[in-house]
């Protein structure tokens, strides 16, 4: 038993039979608000439900135990958890961030920055010059999304969270798209991950929650604290549907990951595909790096179809087993029009700066037989050039 136990029994055993009342194997749901005082004076681990609860508190630790991290704070959305860290700042304080980051994050920060609640600067974090520009005025917090949204442009977590450290800045990696079954940003030097959890870790498009781990005990008791302060924490039914999501992550990624690849080649095959994102090939810029950093690919991808807004309607409405809808890393693939939907509040001229064209468009592999999604592909190119 001195062993740790690996990740995959971690997520698929975390808290099985804890339950000392009944021994239920999958853990009681408890939704009571409030617990009973053992006597005057005497308060039970819980006393009231915005400031902890038991199915929260487990998800919390399973997400702690497989990030690397000394402690988790589960929170209602992905964009919670990240404004939970972002409650952390004052005034005078710096954030960078990166110019290509989920959409709702950028809207947040800049609303965040209009209120004068800290400053913000956007940077291209592959442009080692910009960064290290930014560094210069003594930042509190650098983040990092990696994979990109939809380009999978990937970035060195190590070196930014060595450069950030250096100039006194702590570091907080949005790990969405991979989850700690393909990267864990702790072990990379980050002192924050967040997660919308609503992607892969639930993995079932049923739930909308979050997680901040935080790498440092003083640093996840402060933001516990924060979390009850300002109410973001999230419901126990949705921990424990999270929770329930978590087991079987590392055989549902392993499985879309896989069917990834063999998409991404077979997209890179079609005449009409004029660009493929994929980190996987080995053409793709952060091919090594993510080799280096990531213990897989991922299940998303993104390409680039020839034509104009009429060829990518035809797409759209021509998948039949790909659902046209925003959002991912469920059971179901997911085709998504970053212009139209996701990426659409950037504006035009955001999405030329960050190379997203009109053409991109994003897919997330689930859990559906590879050959009736390249069938499905397939049939849609083929509608798509008429
Ligand atoms: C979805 C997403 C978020 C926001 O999470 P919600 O659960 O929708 O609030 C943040 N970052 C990334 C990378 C996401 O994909």
């Amino acid at each position: 038993m001195t062993d740790p136990l690996k990740a995959e029994t971690m997520a698929a055993a975390y808290g099985v039979a804890s339950d000392t009342q009944f021994g239920a194997v999958s853990p009681p749901l408890h939704l009571s608000t409030t617990y009973a005082f053992e006597g005057f004076e005497r308060p039970r681990r819980y006393d009231y439900g915005r400031a902890g609860n038991p199915n929260r508190d487990m998800l919390g630790e399973a997400l702690a135990a497989l990030e690397g991290g000394a402690g988790a704070v589960v929170t209602s959305s992905g964009m919670a958890a990240i404004d939970l860290v972002l409650g952390q700042l004052g005034p005078a304080d710096r954030v960078v961030a990166p110019h290509d980051c989920y959409g709702g994050t950028l809207r947040l920060l800049k609303a965040r920055a209009d209120k004068g609640q800290f400053r913000l600067a956007i940077v291209d974090l592959a442009d080692a010059a910009a960064l290290d520009a930014a560094l210069v005025d003594s930042p509190a917090l650098v983040m990092i999304e990696t994979p990109s949204n939809p380009l999978m442009r990937v970035t060195d977590i190590a070196d930014v969270a060595r450069r950030a450290r250096a100039a006194g800045a702590a570091t907080m990696v949005d790990n969405t798209f991979l989850s700690p079954a393909l990267q864990r940003p702790i072990s990379l030097g980050a002192d924050y991950v967040i997660h919308s959890t609503t992607k892969f870790l639930n993995g079932h498009s049923d739930v909308i929650g979050g997680a901040v781990v935080a790498a440092r005990a003083d640093d996840a008791d402060a933001l516990r604290a924060w979390a009850n302060v300002t109410g973001v924490t999230g419901s126990p039914f949705d921990a424990w549907l999270t929770l329930r999501g978590l087991r079987t992550l590392f055989v549902r990624i392993e499985r879309q990951q896989k069917t990834a690849g063999t998409i991404a080649a077979f997209l890179k095959r079609q005449p009409q595909v004029v660009a493929v994102h994929y980190p996987g090939l080995e053409d793709h810029p952060g091919h090594a790096l993510a080799g280096r950093q990531q213990r897989g690919f991922g299940a998303m991808l993104s390409f680039e179809l020839a034509g104009d807004i009429n060829a990518i309607r035809r797409f759209c409405e021509g998948v039949r087993v790909f659902t046209l809808a925003e959002s991912l890393g469920g059971v179901e693939s997911l085709v998504a029009h970053p212009a139209t939907m996701t990426h659409a509040e950037m504006g035009a001229e955001g999405r030329r700066v960050a190379g997203i064209s009109d053409q991109v468009l994003r897919l997330s592999i689930g859990l559906e037989h590879e050959d009736d999604l390249l069938a499905d592909i397939a049939h849609a190119l083929l509608l798509a050039q008429d």
